[in-house]
């Protein structure tokens, strides 16, 4: 699975570190590191991780089994 934190709007506050240590890791305080090819495997933790991100920091594609299910959501 692909996923993207943007790390603009992330605030470090570590929920997905702790819900998904596997995928996230704190690096200091505030600096969020993550693997942006999480295995599959880690699919539960990660739709925990994202509903549980306070400020929604991160998207994940096919986190509901359809992989490559872009938000293709064009502004009109
Ligand atoms: S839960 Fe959200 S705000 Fe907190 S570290 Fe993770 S991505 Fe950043």
């Amino acid at each position: 699975m692909r996923l993207v934190v943007d790390l603009n709007k992330c605030q470090g506050y570590a929920q997905c570190a702790f819900l998904a240590p596997d995928v996230f890791a704190m690096h200091g305080d505030e600096a969020l590191i993550y693997n942006p090819h999480a295995p599959e495997e880690q699919r539960e933790r990660l739709a925990r991780a994202v509903a549980a991100c306070p400020v929604q920091a991160i998207t994940a594609d096919g986190l509901d089994g359809t992989e490559g299910a872009e938000e293709a959501s064009d502004a009109r």
